[in-house]
């Protein structure tokens, strides 16, 4: 037409087009995921704004998917009458600008087909995989508010086109065109089964023409999952939720879904994933659960809900009582979300505890994954700290080889006399094995926690006890004494090489505050020791190198 223009796509683009025609066919049934997938974000996007302006809705509020195909031509469609795209919005989506989520998808590709698919969603790319089993794509799309439709056509090589059109329905419709060996996607029944196996949780309508008629039938169970009750569940809806959720391949390791009547009532869905997210440590990062009120949905990764020590757990809160035009300012600060927090978090406790307890070789997987984050639990949130303490592993003098220990572990090893629970921090692991300081422990057979986490310095600073028993640095000044000496003999030793420790006083004068007697050592000749109270020589090291 007329007004049809054609662009470049951005180099990066380019680039990811070329991977899903050419290397990406295992498991290329994902691609209908995806798009189902955006279809329902758009009618969520229209239903929210509706509640500004009903206008926008024209009469049509049954938000819903429909999916058909034309065998003559091809053809497989997805449509929805959700919010639709303006013109810049199509060029900014699905053409000219390389959303962040491309480099990173990119960047993360390891050439293992099965995998990188897989990766697919998790990036914020899902609407390119039409390119996996379509020779072309069209996209034909009106904004709810707009009077202009746009249409938007490639065929994934370099460039798309983009024109403006007449379109009556509001919302998006995509056409793929699909290539000779996609037959499959032309055939209803492995489409339905494709629907039901990825999109079943949906809480949107998804249809497919019932028959040869004009009728249209609800391929998928649609009804928001969180809100029914648990009996009716299977293991495999979870699951099956969860992946369309998280866009995680893995099934979730353990699950907690309750109906919370009281005060306040609201439905809660939290899922502990079963490996850490590619940004787990990226600060910028939103993180956290998705927020519905009343069955709408307003807002993903609402941090306000899950405190940072928790940023790793995915799921879905609904409230009944939040206001439907809550913003994340209004998030920051309200009684209800602190409460709802503080309720999510208890059974998050809960369930980690249960898993430790009856599922240890899950635990110790979830510890190596998100052990590290669970550590800033105690300095982020002083009220749990004591149930924090409960779940957290450490590698000991007994067991190096990995973090297994608990604290319970430890104290339940002391010896009978032993005043306190000790610990060594390192930069790593073999610093902590070789130290000096844990010569005196090791001769009298006591247990030593070996703390070479960046987090672990951060950790103990906010753990002073734990079970009524003190946590100490082997390095503080008096912590071997403590255990080994009697003050009598200290004393008299101290006595005995006067003149050696005043001279050594001399010659460190400046660089260190005193030069004592030890009987900490068995090989070594000297080790440097903090002062009791001062800050640890590793924290030290560490503020140094934060420039501080
Ligand atoms: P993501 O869904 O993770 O943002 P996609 O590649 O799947 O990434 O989609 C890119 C963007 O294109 C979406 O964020 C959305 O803005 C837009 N989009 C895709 N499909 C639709 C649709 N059916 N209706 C409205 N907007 C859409
Ligand atoms: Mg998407």
């Amino acid at each position: 037409t007329a007004n049809a223009q054609t662009r470049p796509f951005e180099a990066e683009v380019k680039q990811l087009l070329q991977l899903m025609i050419h290397s990406l066919y295992s498991n290329r049934e994902i691609f209908l995921r995806e798009l189902v997938s955006n279809a329902s974000d758009a009618c969520d996007r229209l239903h929210f704004a509706a509640l500004q302006d009903e206008t926008l809705l024209q009469g049509d509020g049954d938000l819903q998917i429909r999916i058909s195909v034309d065998p003559e031509a091809r053809t497989l469609t997805i449509a929805d009458n959700g919010i639709g795209m303006s013109e810049q919005e199509v060029v900014e989506n699905l053409g000219t600008i390389a959303r962040s989520g491309t480099r990173r998808f990119l960047d993360s590709l390891s050439g293992d087909q099965r995998k990188d698919a897989q990766l697919i969603g998790q990036f914020g790319v899902g609407f390119y995989s039409s390119f996996i089993v379509a020779e072309q794509v069209t996209v034909n799309t009106r904004r709810a508010d707009e009077k202009q439709g746009v249409r938007w056509q490639s065929d994934g090589g370099g460039e798309f086109s983009i024109e403006t059109i007449e379109r009556a329905e509001r919302g998006t419709e995509v056409i793929l065109k699909l290539r000779e060996d996609a037959d499959e996607f032309l055939e209803p029944a492995r489409l339905r089964h494709i629907i039901r196996r990825y999109s079943d949780h949906i809480g949107r309508p998804i249809l497919m023409p019932a028959g040869e008629g004009e009728e249209w039938e609800t391929v998928n169970s649609a009804s928001a999952l969180w809100t029914r009750g648990r009996d009716e569940l299977k293991d495999e809806d979870y699951q099956g939720f969860y992946q369309h959720l998280s866009h995680d391949s893995e099934k979730p390791l353990a699950w907690t879904h309750n109906h919370v009547e009281g005060r306040q009532r609201y439905s809660m869905l939290l899922y502990i994933p079963a490996r850490a997210p590619f940004d787990l440590w990226d600060r910028e990062r939103r993180r956290g659960v998705r927020l519905y009120v009343r069955r709408v949905f307003i807002m993903d990764e609402a941090d306000q809900l899950m405190p940072g020590w928790l940023r790793f757990v995915r799921g879905v809160i609904d409230s009944d009582d939040l206001p439907l035009n809550v913003s994340r300012e209004i998030l920051q600060d309200n009684r209800l979300v602190r409460s709802i927090r503080a309720g999510a978090v208890k059974k998050v406790l809960g369930l980690l505890e249960d898993m430790a307890k009856n599922r240890p070789e899950d635990y110790a997987r979830f510890w190596e994954q998100f052990g590290a984050v669970i550590k800033e639990g105690p300095a982020e949130d002083p009220d749990n700290a004591e149930r924090i303490a409960g779940l957290l592993r450490f590698a000991s003098t007994r067991h190096p080889e990995s973090q297994t220990v608990s604290l319970q572990d430890y104290v339940d090893r002391m010896q009978p006399d032993q005043k306190a629970i000790y610990y060594l921090t390192a930069d790593n692991h073999a610093t902590a094995m070789s130290s000096p300081h844990l010569e005196a422990f090791r001769k009298k057979d006591i247990e030593v926690l070996l703390l070479s986490d960046r987090v672990d310095e951060w950790l103990v600073a906010h753990l002073p006890e734990f079970d009524g028993k003190p946590l100490k640095s082997v390095a503080q000044a008096d912590s071997a004494e403590e255990e080994i000496d009697s003050e009598k003999d200290a004393e008299q030793q101290a006595e005995q090489h006067k003149d050696l420790l005043e001279r050594l006083r001399k010659a460190l004068d400046g660089q260190a505050s005193d030069v004592r007697v030890s009987r900490r050592l068995v090989d070594s000749p000297a080790c440097l020791v903090s002062e009791q109270g001062g800050l640890s020589l590793n924290l030290q090291r560490l503020l140094k190198e934060a420039g501080q």
